[in-house]
């Protein structure tokens, strides 16, 4: 089909005769016409043809067709159709050549060729041309098919060229192709030529092979290296290499037709790598991905799934996966998914999962619907984490708190738990609601809330601390006033705020239990009380009192203690054994210690040192105070001063022993006198009466026998007055005179003393005169008893004040100490030492006259001097005038 060199060298070889004949042919037409020697050399050009294309008809001669204005109808259609009807004899009519004129642009013309033979066998070829460039290219496409495909071509979005021959000659190609290979110079021209880069990527061989083959080849996505404008760029290519046969059906040339799809390419890689990044990703992520389509069937499971339960991807497609959950738990997933997928929302379902290794493990499963752009559904996107270790721990915990629940709801001891810091009431038991006083209500408030009566109380607060510090706080006794029927009542409570902590140690609520001790305490209280009523009683009472514990360690000592000893309390707790005599030390410990070894009661009289050193009587008792079970819980004792009954006791154990003295010595007197009178009558002589001492004798017993009379007296009044049976015989007489015969009745026996009697003052008395008289003669005998030396004794009746007649009798004798003028009216009383010791005598006849004086309203005193005399007076109303 080319044009060779050696072919135009034989130009010249055209003959005369054929070189007249083509210029008399196109200098007889008035078309455009060329005759053309074999070589495609022009012979001859007609007028029309030189002016029609703008040519100069002598410089046209011997050149070449293709080189004609500037080769410009260098046109490898315009070849093909030559070379057909040059070496195949083949004629052309209406040949439609568009082509671009680079002075007029667009041209579209319609040739006509013929092979011509001329006498000298010379083959010529005649051409006649049409020009049908028409301006409107609407016209011209729709009239020339060849002009149509021209503009096709030009305005293709696609690269498009046409490779003629074995060496792949461009042809035609459009701008787009110019652009896409950034070079313009390329009409025929080889592509290895005009495309040397492309060498070894694989191009060339490929058109080889179609040339070859006549098999057309479609690339796609084929990367190609490019320089354009001095760069490499890099293009990824969709290309057709289709052959062009000719009518021999030989391949004549290869059809290019190539889209650039780099763009499209580097997005889908882009894409792709996206794709890939997300994959990695979603197999990197520690969970199962999965993704139903709208039917919710599995499209997709990502690594994880298939490594966790060791299915294959077949077994896992569709429902596949269902096989691989707990056969107990299969059905209720598959439900859940099914009705997640029909109705379009949200799913999630905990499930056991087979896995690879054929164990069970707790996994979650959810999944979220998924709608595409224009909000149609397109399936659900899930996820699948193993919560096993998590489940377990949760049936754990429920168990753990299902336990704690039921022991605080049955326990009796009212429990409560708060949690969180804002202390919600999780649970309370009917035991801690009914302390509170509420109902059950209050279960799931704030503890503030639930009781605002806590406000301004230090519970809350507390309860913090604990949630803060972590330290259990106990409370004791503790005053907690509370709203219980709308009244504010006050209780008090044992209680426990214990932190609960979750496995890692975190606090999460607080354990709260209570008792109830109000009416312990309120006892308590009363108890308190009731004992500082007892301390107190105990400090009244006239006697000592001592606690002591079970062991006898003192616990208590009352104020009568301190008074006595002058101890203060601390001195009596260690030094209390040091207040004993010694004398009675050891017997009292002795008794104390069986007493507190046999729990027996404990009486001894000791004696007890004063705060003036001075010992006295007590009586000492303690006893056990025991419990209900019998146990000792501790000791009272009393210590009751018995001094002077003490005193009292040995005056008369003293006074009886006088009693017996002073009866034998009348009786043994009287005896004594009687025997000898009896001895000197049985001697056996006859005595005569006027023999006998009879006299002295019957005068000695007859003042024994007074003697006597007077003790036994004495006595009887003793004992009435103490029974209260001395009964007073009142009547009105003179006193003047009672005194008068008292003293001549003792003058009968006082031959001693002289006994005189100054009648100051005459008067009546209304009194029991024997009393009376009783009163006198015991002044009178003790004056003449008590005056061993001096005789005279005086008697004065005189006037007291008050209309009260006062009698003295009065004595020279031993007198009496001061401090002994109270006790000598006292029972038993005498006074002791050396002088007094030889009187005889009760000690009670002063006790006696002051008993009657007292009975008469009347005054009995002493005034005395020891060793200067006595002077007893009495004192009685005088009788009114009648
Ligand atoms: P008694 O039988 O011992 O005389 P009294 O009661 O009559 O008993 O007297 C009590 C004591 O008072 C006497 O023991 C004596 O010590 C004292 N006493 C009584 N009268 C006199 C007196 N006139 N002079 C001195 N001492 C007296």
């Amino acid at each position: 089909m080319t044009t060779t060199s050696e072919d135009s060298r034989d130009f010249n070889s055209t003959s005369l005769e054929a070189k007249t004949y083509a210029a008399a042919i196109t200098s007889t037409v008035r078309e455009p016409m060329l005759v053309l020697d074999k070589n495609l050399k022009i012979i001859s050009a007609s007028n029309n043809f030189c002016t029609g294309f703008n040519l100069d008809k002598a410089s046209i001669k011997e050149k070449l067709i293709f080189d004609l204005n500037a080769s410009e109808w260098d046109i490898p259609q315009l070849r093909e159709m030559l070379d057909s009807v040059r070496q195949e004899n083949k004629s052309f009519q209406d040949y439609e050549l568009s082509y671009e004129s680079k002075n007029f642009g667009p041209r579209s013309l319609l040739i006509n060729a013929n092979p011509i033979k001329v006498a000298s066998e010379e083959r010529l070829i005649l051409i006649s041309l049409k020009d049908v460039t028409v301006p409107n290219p609407k016209k011209t496409t729709e009239g020339h098919p060849f002009e149509r495909f021209q503009t096709i071509l030009a305005n293709a979005p696609a690269m498009i060229c046409i490779l003629k021959g074995p060496n792949h000659v461009f042809e035609i190609a459009n701008e787009p192709y110019y652009q896409l290979i950034g070079r313009k110079d390329i009409i025929g021209k080889a592509v290895r030529e005009v495309l040397p880069e492309v060498e070894n990527q694989g191009f060339f061989e490929i058109l080889d092979e179609v040339y070859a083959t006549g098999k057309p080849f479609i690339g796609s996505e084929v990367p190609i290296q490019l320089d354009v404008a001095q760069e490499t760029k890099n293009s990824y290519l969709d290309f057709v290499y289709q052959p062009i046969i000719d009518k021999k059906g030989a391949v004549e040339g290869i059809f290019v037709h190539v889209i650039d799809v780099t763009e499209k390419v580097g997005i889908r890689k882009k894409v792709e790598d996206n794709e890939i990044l997300l994959r990695d990703l979603i197999d990197t992520v520690p969970a199962i991905i999965w993704i139903t389509d709208k039917d919710g069937y599995s499209t997709y499971l990502n690594e994880n799934w298939y490594e966790y339960t060791g299915q294959s991807t077949e077994e896992a497609e569709g429902f596949g996966w269902l096989k691989a959950v707990h056969p107990e738990d299969r059905a209720n997933a598959e439900q859940q998914f099914k009705k997640a997928n029909n109705n379009r929302i949200p799913f999630s379902v905990n499930y056991r999962l087979r896995t690879s290794e054929g164990d069970y493990r707790w996994v979650m499963d959810r999944g979220q619907p998924k709608f595409s752009g224009d909000g149609s559904f397109e399936g659900i996107v899930g996820t699948v984490v193993d919560v096993h270790e998590e489940k377990i721990q949760e049936q754990l915990i429920r168990e753990k708190e299902h336990r704690i629940r039921s022991i605080v709801e049955e326990a009796t001891v009212a429990t409560a738990v708060y949690t969180g810091r804002d202390l919600k009431i999780e649970l309370a038991n009917d035991a801690m609601i009914e302390l509170w006083g509420k109902d059950p209500s209050v279960i799931g408030m704030n503890l503030e809330d639930a009781l605002p009566e806590l406000e301004g109380q230090p519970f809350i607060g507390l309860l913090q601390e604990v949630y803060t510090t972590g330290n259990t706080y106990w409370g004791k006794e503790d005053k907690v006033d509370l709203m219980i029927g709308n009244k504010l009542q006050t209780g008090y409570f044992n209680f426990t705020y214990k932190p609960l902590r979750d496995e890692n140690g975190n606090i999460y609520g607080i354990l709260n239990m209570a008792i109830d001790v109000t009416e312990m305490v309120k006892s308590k209280n009363l108890l308190k009380e009731s004992e500082s009523h007892f301390r107190q009683m105990a400090d009244l009472m006239p006697e000592k009192v001592t606690n002591t514990d079970p062991e006898g360690k003192f616990i208590y000592f009352n104020e009568h203690w301190f008074n006595y000893t002058g101890y203060t309390s601390e001195e009596l707790y260690t030094n209390f054994w040091s207040l004993f005599h010694p004398d009675d030390l050891e017997r009292a410990q002795k008794s104390w210690n069986e007493s507190l070894k046999t729990g027996n009661n404990f009486e001894i009289e000791v004696r007890f040192k004063n705060s003036f050193g001075k010992y006295r009587w007590h009586l000492s008792r303690a006893e056990a105070v025991k419990n209900e079970n019998g146990r000792i819980k501790m000791w009272i004792a009393t210590n009751t001063e018995i001094h002077k009954l003490k005193e009292e006791e040995k005056r008369k154990e003293e006074f009886l022993k006088m009693v017996s003295h002073e009866l034998k010595t009348p009786v043994t007197s009287i005896k004594g006198y009687v025997q000898l009178l009896l001895t000197l009558l049985d001697s056996g002589k006859d005595v005569s009466t006027s023999q006998l001492p009879l006299k002295p004798s019957l005068d000695r017993i007859d003042h024994q026998i007074t003697r006597l009379t007077r003790l036994i007296s004495e006595m009887l009044d003793l004992s009435r007055l103490e029974e209260n049976k001395l009964e007073l015989q009142k009547e009105k007489f003179s006193i003047n005179d009672l005194v008068t015969e008292t003293v001549q009745d003792i003058n009968y026996t006082n031959t001693q003393h002289r006994i005189s009697i100054e009648h100051e003052y005459k008067c009546d008395v209304f009194a029991d005169r024997d009393r009376i008289g009783q009163v006198l003669i015991n002044f009178i005998t003790n004056a003449i008893k008590y005056s061993p030396e001096s005789r005279d004794i005086g008697i004065k009746i005189s006037k007291a004040k008050n209309d009260q007649v006062s009698v003295n009798v009065r004595d020279q004798g031993i007198g009496i100490d001061k401090k002994n003028h109270k006790n000598i009216f006292k029972r038993f009383y005498r006074i002791g030492g050396k002088s007094e010791e030889t009187y005889s005598g009760f000690g009670i006849g002063l006790y006696l006259a002051n008993e009657i004086v007292e009975r008469h309203e009347g005054a009995i005193s002493v005034k005395s001097k020891k060793g200067k005399g006595s002077d007893f007076c009495f004192t009685l109303s005088v009788a009114k005038e009648s």
